[in-house]
């Protein structure tokens, strides 16, 4: 089934909780191993072509974050405008599913949670060839676990069977008109209890079939939730990289007349600038080297001469990037990076989150593996007589076995 009229509704719309790791963002907005979580969600749907549009409903408060969030998607024609979400989960599904038929509906809606980001293609077309044979699908998980019914002292009540037991995730598919009728009936009836759409179609008499979800699929709702995640996408993908390498990178820019400095992709206003050919950012530069080093693979200067015009005042992610695209195409990962800004002036302190936030962005890895750290020159040299920046970073990078 790959005619596209398949639409996929995400509900982003909850307050979430405030996690408790310095990060003041609702869940579906954290950064996970440097990427929103919602960014990751929405392109686990994109990369499936037989999904035709994407809707995102969200909260009213949640807008610049949302429009953060979906930068990287601003080409692609499949991710509609966002709606408003309501008070419910069910009024934001309405709402997502009402702005899926104003333009034209769907024969089939996919509706998922925001926080689920590791929703896998197989489990999406699953659900998607299930709306063949019945009205509703949902992908889950039969449950291993003994279940216990207590009461409310911890006391055994009973013991309760598990079979036919299954644990319900998202995406839950539908053909599309039968949902929206659903909603609209329980809306008109005063019903917006249900926890998931399956109980709404439940409810309207629909039938649903669960298919096969994955155990990785979680949804991540506590801080512990993202620690894990975060672990297992890396150290589970790091097993199979035993090649560790450390790689250094230096760089020194000069100052030149201007407003502001740009260190580690952060804009800081200074009673000069750099001066260079790029935006001058001394730090990527020295992290772009650290990274080629590890890789014995040349150094920013030969990848990107200085007399090549296109890179004039050019942001400096873009070397960093090409980097780490090095370092992808090896098969490798990069494990952890820690820069030292050697400055006079500006003062880094105020600066630095700002800065491992901005590098844990742009190389994709969790926060706790960047370090920024900086030091004055004790008013020696050129650093000393406030002449320029110098940067030293380090770069740890794992790579596949060697053939
Ligand atoms: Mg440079």
């Amino acid at each position: 089934m790959s005619d596209r009229s398949t639409a996929v509704v995400i509900v982003a719309a909850g307050r979430g909780l405030r996690a408790a790791n310095g990060e003041d963002a609702p869940k579906q907005y954290r950064r996970l191993a440097g990427r929103p979580v919602l960014e990751r969600t929405i392109a686990a749907f994109l990369a499936d072509p037989a999904i035709g549009r994407v809707v995102v409903a969200i909260h009213p408060d949640h807008r610049a974050l949302y429009d953060a969030a979906v930068a990287p998607f601003a080409d692609e024609a499949r991710l509609l405008p966002s709606v408003l979400g309501g008070a419910s989960r069910q009024a934001s599904v309405r709402a997502g599913l009402e702005a899926l038929a104003a333009a034209a509906a769907p024969a089939r809606v996919l509706i998922h949670d925001a926080a689920r980001p590791f929703v896998s293609r197989d489990v999406i077309e699953r659900a998607v060839a299930a709306l063949d044979e019945a009205e509703g699908a949902l992908a889950a998980v039969r449950v291993v676990d003994t279940l216990k019914r207590a009461d409310a002292d911890g006391r055994i009540v009973e013991t309760v069977p598990r079979d036919g037991v299954w644990a319900a995730q998202t995406p839950q598919g539908f053909r599309f008109a039968a949902i929206r009728a659903a909603h609209a009936r329980a809306a008109a009836e005063g019903r917006d209890d249900f926890t998931d759409d399956a109980a709404v179609a439940e409810w309207a008499g629909l039938t649903v079939r669960v298919v096969e979800g994955d155990p990785a699929n979680l949804k991540l709702t506590t801080n512990d939730d993202f620690l894990a995640a975060e672990a297992r996408m890396t150290l589970d993908r790091f097993a199979a990289l035993p090649d560790v390498r450390v790689g250094q990178g230096y760089d020194v820019h000069a100052f030149a007349p201007g407003d502001h400095v740009t260190l580690c992709g952060v804009k800081i206003p200074h009673a000069a600038r750099l001066d260079g050919h790029s935006d001058a950012d001394v730090a990527l530069h020295a992290l772009t080297d650290a990274i080629l080093g590890a890789l014995g693979d040349g150094d920013i200067g030969a990848h990107f001469p200085p007399s090549d015009s296109r890179w004039r005042g050019a942001d400096s992610a873009l070397f960093l990037r090409d980097a780490l695209a090095r370092l992808a195409a090896r098969g490798g990962m990069l494990a952890h990076v820690d820069v030292t800004i050697v400055a006079e002036a500006p003062k880094i302190g105020p600066h630095r989150e700002a800065m491992r936030r901005r590098l844990a962005e742009i190389c994709e890895v969790a926060i706790d593996r960047v370090g920024v750290k900086a030091t004055t020159n004790e008013k020696l040299g050129f650093v000393g007589r406030r002449e320029g920046i110098a940067v030293l970073a380090a770069a740890t990078i794992r790579l596949p076995p060697s053939d």
